[in-house]
């Protein structure tokens, strides 16, 4: 299955991504977390990422794309992936229609987390993340403070605040997210793969919900193109062995010796005519008219 998670930051789509790939056993592609990973490491792409990351502002197209198209070349993302974080512009979308459409892998499902700005607001300046990259465990000071203060309740490593959660940075991620990823939500609605679910409420039943929509959107279409290939698939087995019987006839009827069995090897690979369709029966009507008479006489005679 190929989703694309549509949502502001702070919707929790990262989170929801997170219990996907539980499920459905795909992998989730987050630029976000691909650019952070190049900031860390120190690479010449994360030096380029990271003031503009920092200011809240998207990375350039030519980078983002280029991340892409190299992570969903890898053999995990051959059976579906879940995208987080990306496209982020028209441009980002159309470039990945593109890819997807050179794979012969369209993308199948759009999935917007609704979330109200004020909400959002509090969520990323409020999120703390464990700074332990194998435990990955999040918590809000407002809404999910960890029990053990500034440490993580899993794993005891410090919790770490993102250098682009604060107010300043936030604002301003909301805005580009408003002016430059909203418009994504008309691209993917045009295409008839926009579905939408309130982020807000338990994390659980927004989990459910989204499952559900998945089943009805994404299953009965697999199904279905399934059919499709196994048809497709044994059409091209039944022209294969035909081509094959053809060419041993062929190969046959030229080592043959004398000019009468290459005459009936000859005949014998002709294919046979086609037969007659049978017709259809006559409808049964007037049999029915005069086996109905005898009863009719017998009631009269009663
Ligand atoms: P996220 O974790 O998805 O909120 O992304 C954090 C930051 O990474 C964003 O504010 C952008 O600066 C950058 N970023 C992530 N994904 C993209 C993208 N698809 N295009 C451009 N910039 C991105």
């Amino acid at each position: 299955m190929r989703i694309v998670l549509l949502g502001a930051p702070g919707s929790g789509k990262g989170t929801q991504a997170k219990l996907l790939v539980e499920k459905y056993k795909i992998p989730q592609i987050s630029t976000g977390d691909l650019l952070r990973a190049e900031v860390a490491g120190g690479s010449e792409l994360g030096k380029r990422a990271k003031a503009a990351m920092d200011a809240g502002r998207l990375v350039s197209d030519e980078v983002v794309l280029g991340m892409i198209q190299s992570r969903l070349a890898k053999p995990d993302a051959k059976g579906g992936f879940i995208l987080d974080g990306f496209p982020r512009n028209i441009p980002q979308a159309q470039a990945l229609d593109a890819m997807l459409a050179r794979l012969g892998q369209p993308l199948q499902l759009a999935l917007l987390v609704d979330v109200e700005k004020d909400v959002l607001m509090k969520r990323l300046t409020g999120r703390r993340n464990c700074s332990k990259a194998d435990c990955g465990a999040i918590y809000n000071i407002y809404f999910s403070p960890s029990k053990a203060g500034n440490k993580c309740e899993k794993c005891g490593a410090t919790l770490s605040h993102r250098s682009d959660d604060n107010a300043e940075t936030v604002g301003k991620r909301l805005q580009v997210y408003e002016s430059q990823t909203a418009p994504l939500v008309a691209y993917y609605k045009a295409q008839g793969k926009l579905r939408t679910v309130k982020g807000v409420g338990p994390m659980g039943a927004i989990f459910k919900t989204m499952c559900d929509i998945i089943e009805t959107q994404i299953r009965p279409l697999a199904a279905v193109m399934g059919r499709i290939d196994a048809v497709a698939a044994a059409r091209e087995r039944a022209a294969a062995k035909a081509k094959a019987v053809a060419k041993a006839t062929a190969k046959a009827v030229a080592k043959a010796k004398d000019k009468q069995t290459a005459k009936t090897l000859a005949a014998k690979a002709k294919p046979a005519p086609a037969k007659k369709p049978v017709k259809a029966a006559k409808k049964p009507a007037k049999v029915i008219k005069k086996a109905a008479k005898p009863k009719t006489k017998a009631k009269k005679a009663k």
